[in-house]
């Protein structure tokens, strides 16, 4: 970093500084990792310099011959590891990539079914704040008031009375495996097409450890950033037979240039997310979330849906008295990062909410195991008990920094 040392004092110091909190704080946010040097390195290349619009082979920019290798690369090897016929790797994030879907396939006005944000859904899968909820019409279904996982009965019944052009399955806050297979025959059974945003769950399904949506889907859109531990950006797959419409959505339909050096990290990552090394990684994420959710429920809390199958847990607080938002800061001052988050039949509002999702991606990147989330357990048990004692506080905050401290 020395020529940003150099040239810009006041960013370098701040990068530090965000490099000093990354180190010593517990991350529990869910879509949050560390990507590796290698991708790092890719995404500082000189290959920001370069403009590309277009597709490989086909730009509106002359000197293109190595993006073109670059981005030509990253498509084979997303191909290869999610079994796909046909990858667009420009988005710039996960919500452009949705939105590209969605302005391929979708009239504007047109009718699409999605789970409610409340529910675990995205902004972008139709919140009336988003440019997909102001643009379409969304309807939502959600998860049933007894499992608190998705009701079917429900998505099956929507479907059949509004008869939407496009379903769409995926989540940010739902800790369980979703039965892509099912949304595909509800699809089946109105004509319509399916969408499945696996932002979250992109690293568990590369590694195998949940079921991959791509046979099943229509359209496949992601990050590249969460559970698959790469650069931020995003990804969409999709059929071959979509692959036309779904590029022209991208350029020039929402976006101008693609971010070549971006493109580069997403193909290091892709390639990382191709190895033995992963997979282990991806099997110690699904494992030390279990255990934090065993160890959390011992302690008393109340989990969505009784418990995670995934990378994720949703913690409801209402039995403990306090809110997400009072939660997310009380963790915070001991140096362990949540974030609030509403829960099905949420009464708050999303400002305060009455629950905290966690997630355990970027603390297993880091090593740490189940003898460590039984640890992290009881720091989070105690900051929540003594939210009010800035003592017993400042003690796990020590107790948090010389964990993190080995790591
Ligand atoms: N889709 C899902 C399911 C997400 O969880 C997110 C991010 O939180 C996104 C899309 C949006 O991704 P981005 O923040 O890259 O726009």
């Amino acid at each position: 970093m020395s020529y940003v040392e150099k040239v810009d004092p006041e960013i370098f110091n701040l990068i530090k500084e965000e490099e000093k909190r990354q180190q010593k704080n517990v991350e529990l946010i869910a879509s949050e990792n560390f990507v590796s040097k290698a991708v790092l390195e890719a995404a500082g290349s000189v290959l920001t310099n370069k403009y590309a619009e277009g597709y490989p082979g086909r730009r509106y920019y002359g000197g293109c011959q190595v993006v073109d290798k670059v981005e030509n690369l990253a498509i084979e090897r997303a191909r290869k590891i999610f079994d796909a016929e046909y990858v667009n790797v420009q988005p710039h994030s996960g919500s452009q990539a949705n939105q590209a879907v969605y302005f391929a396939m979708v009239p504007p006005g047109g009718t699409i079914l999605a789970m409610d944000l409340t529910h675990g859904g995205h902004l972008t899968h139709g919140s009336s704040v988003n440019l997909s909820g102001k643009y379409f019409n969304f309807i939502h279904y959600g998860v049933n008031r007894e499992t608190e996982t998705i009701d079917f009965d429900q998505v099956a019944e929507l479907a059949e009375k509004y008869k939407p052009e496009l379903i769409v399955a995926g989540a940010s806050a739902y800790p369980r495996i979703i039965d892509f297979e099912k949304f595909r025959q509800i699809a089946d059974d109105i004509g319509a097409y399916f969408m499945v945003d696996m932002a979250h769950i992109a690293g568990l399904v590369a590694a195998g450890f949940h079921p991959n949506p791509v046979p099943f889907a229509d359209f496949v859109t992601t990050t590249t950033h969460k559970t698959l531990r790469g650069i931020r950006g995003g990804m969409i797959i999709c059929k071959e037979e979509y692959g036309k419409a779904i590029d022209k959505a991208i350029f020039p339909g929402v976006q101008g240039g693609p971010l070549m050096h971006i493109i580069a990290a997403k193909a290091v990552t892709f390639k990382e997310a191709h190895s033995p090394e992963f997979k282990e990684y991806q099997k110690q994420v699904i494992n030390n979330a279990r255990v934090l959710a065993d160890e959390l429920k011992n302690y008393g809390f109340r989990l969505v849906s009784g418990g995670t199958d995934n990378h994720l847990m949703l913690l409801d607080l209402t039995n403990k008295g306090i809110t997400g938002k009072d939660a997310e800061s009380a963790l915070d001052k001991v140096g362990i990062t949540v974030n609030k988050n509403t829960i099905p039949f949420e009464t708050k509002s999303p400002f305060v909410t009455s629950g905290i999702r966690i997630g355990t991606p970027a603390v297993t990147t880091r090593g740490m195991k189940e003898e460590e989330m039984k640890l992290i357990a009881r720091y989070i048990t105690e900051t929540i008990d003594n939210i009010d004692n800035d003592d017993k506080l400042l003690e796990i905050r020590e107790e948090v920094y010389q964990l993190t401290s080995s790591f």
